[in-house]
């Protein structure tokens, strides 16, 4: 195989729980505080493994109402300089305002980019020439095992520090409990790969 024909990988991470404290519908700078470990494992994966490294959020605290679309906007064009800043840019981040029952007006949708349907990835994949299966993902929620596993993400680790027991009725994944513990689950992943 040459290098042209290798899949393109990347590193998909849920946001609220995994990147930042997850304390409800986090939608202002004053109460987004990082996770220990987060740039540290962005940067193993951008500089190490040149992988962009993709976020899929589900947002439905827009379509519920409590914030817009601008500060979702403010905010997130705040967590891409911080990547920047600390050497670890990220490629997009994609993030699903809609519910279905919830959601005020239009956005009342059972939309297909929320987990744990797979849009997100799908659309990421599309956009980037991502091969799914041969990427890696970070969530804390069983929906973020879900809906990676409904796109065919092949290495799936969930966050768990709380409810382990509720990995019952989800697919396979590894259990890491924290970033750092993430993070040598993914170098251990990517070491196995080799020349793949
Ligand atoms: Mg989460």
């Amino acid at each position: 195989m040459t290098l042209a024909d290798r899949p393109k990988r990347a590193l998909f991470l849920d946001r609220d729980g995994v990147i930042n404290v997850d304390r409800g519908y986090v939608h202002r700078i004053d109460h987004f505080e990082f996770i220990p470990g987060i740039f540290e494992l962005a940067r193993f994966v951008a500089i190490a493994l040149r992988w962009p490294i993709i976020v899929a959020t589900n947002q439905s605290g827009i379509g519920r109402g409590y914030f817009d679309e601008t500060a979702y906007d403010t905010l997130t064009q705040w967590m891409h300089e911080r990547f920047r800043q600390e050497g670890a840019p990220l490629t997009h981040v994609y993030h699903c305002p809609y519910h279905p029952l919830h959601g005020v007006g239009a956005y009342r949708v059972d939309h297909p980019w929320r987990k744990p349907r797979p849009g997100m990835f799908q659309q990421a994949a599309r956009d980037y020439g991502i091969s799914l299966p041969g990427s890696a993902l970070i969530g804390d929620a069983i929906t973020d095992i879900q809906a990676g596993d409904a796109a065919g993400i092949r290495f799936l680790i969930r966050l768990a520090q709380t409810d382990m027991a509720a990995a019952e009725q989800a697919p396979a994944h590894a259990l890491a409990v924290d970033l750092g513990d993430a993070l040598r689950l993914l170098q251990n992943f990517s070491n196995r790969l080799g020349g793949e």
